[in-house]
């Protein structure tokens, strides 16, 4: 999906086009990187583009909850990091802790919740990580040393 895409997605779902947001589009368009909010507004900073952080932060997340981003807490300290969608379906995604290599997963742990029980909660949203080792970093990882 490229920015024009992703533009005209927004402007269908009501939001207004402004040129933040359109900057912030065209630049997670063509980023194959994963991004965070810091190193997005550092990006732009370098193409002069000035941008709140608290303004990149917001519609990161905004754009996530409208499925044209994916997220992941890669560094595991709460600090989101987001690339466009990867896939069309809702999935999750494998972590390498080692090169930071993220693959996407296709499976989610809430489906199977909500076959057997939710304790009657509703709009359910899962938050869903798995963190190893990837196979080109099996051979070189050095396991710590037992004390
Ligand atoms: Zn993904
Ligand atoms: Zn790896
Ligand atoms: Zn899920």
């Amino acid at each position: 999906m490229d920015a024009e895409q992703l533009c005209s997605q927004l402007a269908a779902k009501g939001y207004k086009m402004t040129n933040s947001r359109r900057k912030i589009l065209n630049s997670m368009a063509s980023e194959p990187d994963w991004m965070t909010a810091k190193s997005l507004h550092d990006k732009l900073l370098q193409q002069n583009v000035h941008i709140d952080l608290s303004t990149i932060c917001r519609n990161l997340d905004m754009m996530y909850g409208l499925n044209m981003l994916c997220r992941v807490d890669k560094e595991r300290n709460g600090t989101f990091a987001y690339r466009l969608q990867d896939m069309q379906n809702h999935h999750h995604h494998l972590i390498c802790l080692s090169c930071g290599t993220i693959v996407p997963l296709e499976y989610c742990p809430l489906e199977e919740l909500q076959e057997r029980q939710t304790k009657g909660f509703s709009d359910l949203e899962c938050q869903f990580e798995v963190y190893g080792y990837c196979q080109a970093c099996q051979r070189a990882v050095k396991k710590p040393a037992e004390r």
